[in-house]
């Protein structure tokens, strides 16, 4: 008998590893990754830990401020001590530098996917021009990725247009008072925005919302 062993349970490898099982195949998944830090308190959103946290800025940014990214520095990001888990200045991954591009590695049990956005694009067409498949060739691959990692996002909007491919399954983020008032302001001024080219819409995450569903995010504007 085969013994099949993934490596990394990133997004990649956790993909694959379900994959394999689905085709009925028993799988290990190994992952040599640090745990994450826990929250403070399980369950809160940002603005009420920030009302609850006797220190929310050293919280937040760190002592010093060291989350924050200096004007002068050339760093894209940088992780405030809760988050520091991800990534470490002795990952082997973290200095990888290759021509034109410095690739991101992350050695936290689970991969990036604990401290990215959530943000859920495809690639179209003009996105892989001059690669071997087609964005239509991936439109299968696209909805089995969908069935697994529930998408919040509204059926339709000004930019449905703009993100095919997705597709939401899970009612929208909920909003803060601020998003509500942005929206309400570009219905009052769509016209005027689309000579501009500007359109707005809720965005696309990776989050369950379903308030019936178990795993639902209780913690939303995290
Ligand atoms: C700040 C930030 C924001 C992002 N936002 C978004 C977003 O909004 N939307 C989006 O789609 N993508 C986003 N991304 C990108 C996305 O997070 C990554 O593309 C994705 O998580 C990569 O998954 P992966 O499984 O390939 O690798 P990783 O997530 O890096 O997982 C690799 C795994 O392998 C393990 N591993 C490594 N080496 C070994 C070894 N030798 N033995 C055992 N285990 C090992 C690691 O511990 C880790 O768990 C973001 C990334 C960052 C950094």
């Amino acid at each position: 008998m085969i013994r099949i062993i993934v490596v990394g349970a990133g997004v990649s490898g956790a993909h694959a590893a379900l994959t394999i099982l689905e085709r009925g195949h028993d799988v290990e998944l190994w992952d040599v990754g640090r745990e994450e830090t826990k929250f403070p308190e399980e369950g809160v959103s940002f603005h009420e830990l920030k009302g609850r946290l006797a220190d929310p800025t050293t919280y937040f940014l760190g002592a010093e401020l060291g989350a924050l990214v200096p004007p002068a520095s050339a760093e894209l990001l940088r992780y405030p001590p809760s988050r520091q888990f991800l990534i470490s200045p002795q990952d082997p991954l973290w200095s990888f530098i290759s021509d034109g591009f410095s690739a991101r590695g992350s050695f936290a049990k689970g991969g990036f996917a604990n401290g990215w956005g959530a943000n859920a694009l495809a690639f179209d067409q003009n996105d892989i021009s001059g690669w071997p498949i087609s964005s239509s060739d991936m439109e299968a691959a696209y909805k089995t990725v969908y069935k697994r990692i529930p998408v919040a996002g509204p059926l339709e909007d000004d930019l449905t247009p703009l993100l095919p491919g997705v597709h939401p399954s899970q009612p929208s983020v909920r909003l803060t008072p601020a998003d509500q008032r942005l929206l309400q302001t570009y219905e009052q001024r769509k016209q005027e925005l689309a000579k501009l080219g500007v359109k707005l819409g809720v965005a696309r995450l990776a989050v369950v919302t379903d308030p019936r569903r178990k795993d639902a995010c209780d913690s939303c504007d995290r």
